[in-house]
């Protein structure tokens, strides 16, 4: 008997679990993972999440001004008051699920403030505000009996059907087989792991844009990638931690490799402006220094505070003997958040019938050219409730009727992929689009990133995750390329 579900879900992040919630007990569910629940970029976000809930000494339309001025105006402004309107009602929701906020003295949730909003309006969890989602979140679901939940589950291919999806999957033992699903919500996350420094996650590999792509779905604005301009400055690790931007709120001092401040030379927000102007104002001075050599200097607060107030940040410094209530701590840019990605319209409708899209993977218009800080927890959950209520309200017309029977099994089996595709994809979109951008370039790298991709494609490999993460890279990386080339032209 063939498996049949009413709506897939890839992705256990903020926008899979949240939309996943959404669903009534007669729809019924399946919610996978490529690794383990809680491991996404979800997890790892700190700051916490924007949103207008004090309507006395801020509004929407500061918020919505906020956001457009960081996008550089290249936002959907629709996209934006959607989000910027709805968005307080998803927070309330998250805490009557559970969410364990921060409060002030008078049991309001405590609001900060992060560069680039005009208002103390970000809503956190000490400085783990993701784990706190995202664990509540996964508490919810795992109540839920209409949730089938499959972790360490990769999907390795989407097919159309008139009717919905054949979704191929690999479980944990490594046996595999073929599902279909009436309608899918794409929430796998970002593609960080394309660049050779980034604080995503190691699930970060674009895989749902790559599938969604593979099915015709519109792709947008691959290249606008923001850059965080404070990721601890480790020496060889992939995945660098990020010291958030509130870091920053509450007082840090950026500092060059002499020990002076510098960013207010850049731009009269000094290192307050919002993201993409700090990292171009550290690279700049890094040209002028000659030097690579960046600080945050929080040292002179009270140390009791910065310990209460970036408990996660303490620790993972003091892993790396930075004691931040008393040394500098060495920050760089690096790769943190995709812009871009599948395109949807309001209700997180990609161009593929049946096919939707939310979170970091999608393309909504909110973030413009430029995302503003903590905007896409909100995101993620604003638009996942969106495609959800869409579905439901789709399944009353559609008819839905059983899939013609269809084959569970396909051969996975093949060659071993070579090694050190993954690392050459990476190093050339190092090389030619971090923050001072090498358009120059790109038409040779993207000449190099077809071979890789068509070696991959063609190549008779055995299908696993390391060939879909290689495969989902090169794709992704051909398209940031292909649109940069075109930029240029
Ligand atoms: C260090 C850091 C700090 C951040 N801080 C903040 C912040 O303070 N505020 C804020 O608003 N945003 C922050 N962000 C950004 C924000 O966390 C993310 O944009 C958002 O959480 C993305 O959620 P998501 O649900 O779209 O994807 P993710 O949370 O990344 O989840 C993706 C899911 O997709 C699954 N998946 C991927 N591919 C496959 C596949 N082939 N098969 C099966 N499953 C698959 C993964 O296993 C994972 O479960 C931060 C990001 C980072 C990296």
């Amino acid at each position: 008997m063939n498996k049949e579900y009413d709506v897939l879900i890839v992705g256990s992040g903020a926008a899979g679990l949240y939309g996943a919630l959404q669903f009534p007990e007669n729809v019924n569910v399946l919610l996978i993972s490529k690794r383990e629940l809680t491991l996404s970029n979800s997890s790892l976000a700190q700051g916490g999440v924007a949103c207008v809930l004090d309507r006395i000494n801020d509004d929407f339309q500061l918020h919505i001004a906020d956001t457009m001025t960081a996008g550089k105006n290249k936002n959907n402004p629709a996209a934006v008051e959607t989000l910027v309107r709805e968005g307080p009602g998803d927070v309330l929701r998250l805490k009557e699920l559970g969410v364990d906020f921060d409060l002030d003295e008078n049991g309001e949730m405590q609001k900060t403030l992060e560069a680039g909003h005009s208002r103390h309006r970000i809503v956190h969890h000490k400085d783990s505000t993701g784990k706190a989602i995202v664990d509540a979140l996964i508490e919810q679901v795992k109540k839920r009996p209409n949730i089938k939940i499959c972790d360490n589950t990769l999907l390795y291919k989407l097919d159309k059907t008139d009717s919905g999806f054949l979704a191929g999957l690999v479980y944990a033992d490594g046996s595999s087989e073929v599902v279909a699903a009436h309608y899918c919500i794409m929430a796998s996350g970002g593609i960080g792991r394309v660049y050779q420094y980034t604080t995503n996650s190691a699930i970060a590999t674009g895989d749902g844009i790559t599938l969604a792509f593979m099915l015709g779905a519109r792709i947008r604005h691959l290249s606008w990638i923001q850059f965080h301009p404070t990721a601890f400055a480790a020496e060889n690790d992939r995945e660098r931690f990020l010291i958030s931007e509130a870091v920053r709120g509450e007082g840090a001092i950026l500092l060059n490799c002499n020990g002076e401040r510098f960013a207010e030379k850049y731009d009269p927000r000094g290192h307050l402006a919002p993201r993409d102007v700090v990292s171009n104002a550290i690279m700049q001075e890094s040209i002028a220094t000659n030097s690579e050599k960046f600080y945050l200097d929080i040292s002179y607060k009270d140390p009791e505070f910065v310990k209460n107030r970036f408990p996660m940040i303490y620790q993972n410094c003091l892993k790396e003997n930075i004691d931040i209530t008393k040394d500098r701590i060495p920050v760089f840019p690096c790769q943190h958040y995709l812009m871009g990605g599948i395109d949807v319209d309001l209700e997180a409708r990609t161009t593929v019938d049946r096919l939707y899209a939310a979170g970091e993977c999608s393309h909504t218009g909110v973030h413009g050219a430029n995302r503003l800080a903590s905007n896409s927890l909100l995101e993620a959950l604003v638009f996942s409730r969106r495609a959800a209520c869409d579905i439901l309200n789709r399944m009353k017309t559609d008819s839905n009727p059983s899939f013609p029977a269809f084959d569970e099994h396909d051969d996975l089996s093949g060659k071993k992929l070579p090694h050190g595709y993954r690392t050459e994809v990476r190093k050339i979109i190092q090389d030619c689009h971090f923050v001072i951008p090498k358009p120059e370039a790109a038409p040779q790298s993207l000449e190099r990133i077809t071979e890789i991709l068509s070696d991959i494609i063609s190549g008779g490999y055995e299908i696993n995750r390391d060939f879909v993460e290689a495969r989902s890279l090169a794709t992704v990386a051909a398209i940031i390329l292909r649109e940069v080339v075109k930029q240029d032209d």
